[in-house]
């Protein structure tokens, strides 16, 4: 099968007695073991049945054997940091997200040292990879300044040292991109975003094919005990079936007012793969089936201003649902980072990130005209103000 139709088919059979065209969702947190029941599942921090259909289509939309969901993109990430040894060193893209990075913070009490690196330039990714790296973290498009990372690369170059390479896609989606193709031996998911898609349920997933990396993964999640729960399964696998639709038109909208944000006098550096003056274009149209439906760009105008004055876009961290939200990542999702860092980076006071919903496109770029020209206006009159 190919991918639009597993998503919509893949672990959603009809049920043998009742005959439900969708699985019910199984609330039972534990499973009956009388000997004449030869039962597979024991108990609901381990194994259950909704939780596994989600995993089912996920692992297959990658051509996968393994998927593995969490409570959460962070609870994911938990578990895939838990292969990272004592001791050894994680390389991480620098332009990452915030919440990760907040999580490599904690990383120092067993003694993980995390360099940040520019893993779109190659010169400087190839020469942080060295035989005490266990793990490559690796977030392409970046978060909030949509760099790519040439994924194939940095999976050959930590073949050679021996390091596991993750590759945070919730950006990307698989739709766009195909780490484990591309070589690498993880797919981290924020399922919160794209893949369940309507900002009303949290999750995270990790798509791999090694198996022996599944035992010890599922051990840890068992373990540890973050599971999603039945419901939010259920509504991450019904947002799921809609994802190749969904993300088709918000990568065009996307597309429509990254041109229009181009034009406009109010704007000054847009940061957006598809423009063809983008640094990593060419990697982008390599590794990636398109764009993506994220945007972000430098306002001329007063920020806040901007931010209070849409009527669409959601004043709001968080991203790739219907909705299209706006954010300002350096007040917003960014803001653990310490400012200095952020501005050697590139994340300015004045970077605004714009995640595309499935509105009208006419809308979204009248909407984000009138909001900017209203911030100018402020914003000229504040500096005239001013002795
Ligand atoms: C949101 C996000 C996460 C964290 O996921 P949660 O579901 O919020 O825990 C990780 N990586 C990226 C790129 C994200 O956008």
């Amino acid at each position: 099968m190919r991918f639009d139709t597993l998503l919509v088919h893949e672990g959603q059979s009809s049920q043998p007695v009742t005959g439900d065209v969708v699985p019910p969702i199984h609330v039972a947190t534990t499973f009956d073991r009388s000997p004449q029941d030869p039962v597979t599942r024991f108990y609901g921090r381990g194994e259950n049945p909704t939780r596994e259909a989600l995993e089912s289509c996920l692992a297959a939309l990658e051509d996968a054997p393994f998927a593995l969901t969490f409570s959460s993109g962070q609870a994911a990430a938990v578990a895939v940091l838990s292969l990272v040894p004592p001791g050894s060193k994680l390389v991480s893209s620098d332009d990452v997200y915030g919440g990760t990075y907040e999580l490599f913070q904690t990383l120092g009490r067993f003694g993980i040292e995390v360099d940040y690196v520019d893993l779109a330039d190659p010169e400087r990714r190839d020469a942080a990879i060295t035989p005490d790296v266990a793990m490559v973290w690796v977030e392409t498009p970046t978060n909030p300044l949509l760099r790519i990372a040439d994924i194939a690369a940095i999976s050959a170059r930590a073949s050679d040292v021996g390091a596991l390479v993750v590759v945070d896609n919730t950006f990307a989606t698989p739709v766009s991109q195909q780490p484990l193709a591309l070589g690498a031996q993880v797919s981290l998911y924020s399922t919160t975003k794209f893949i369940a898609g309507h900002s009303d349920v949290l999750g995270g997933a990790l798509v791999y094919r090694d198996s022996a990396l599944h035992e010890r993964l599922l051990a840890h999640r068992s373990v540890t005990g973050a599971v999603p729960g039945a419901l939010d399964c259920y509504l991450t696998h019904r947002g799921l079936k809609t994802l190749s639709l969904r993300f088709a038109r918000q990568c065009a909208n996307a597309a429509s007012v990254a041109a229009s944000l181009g034009e406009s006098p109010f704007v000054g550096a847009v940061h957006y793969p598809g423009h063809s003056d983008h640094p990593q274009h060419d990697v982008a149209v390599r590794q990636m089936s398109s764009h993506g439906a994220m945007v972000s760009f430098a306002y001329l105008g007063d920020p806040e201003t901007l931010l209070g004055g849409t009527r669409l876009f959601g004043a709001a961290v968080s991203l790739g649902a219907v909705r299209s939200l706006l954010a300002l990542p350096a007040s917003m999702s960014h803001r653990a980072i310490p400012r200095d860092d952020l501005l050697r980076r590139g994340v300015t006071d004045n970077l605004v990130r714009l995640s595309l919903g499935i509105e009208h496109p006419a809308d979204l770029i009248d909407d984000l005209s009138a909001a900017m020209r209203a911030g100018m206006r402020g914003h000229a009159r504040e500096g005239a103000d001013r002795p």
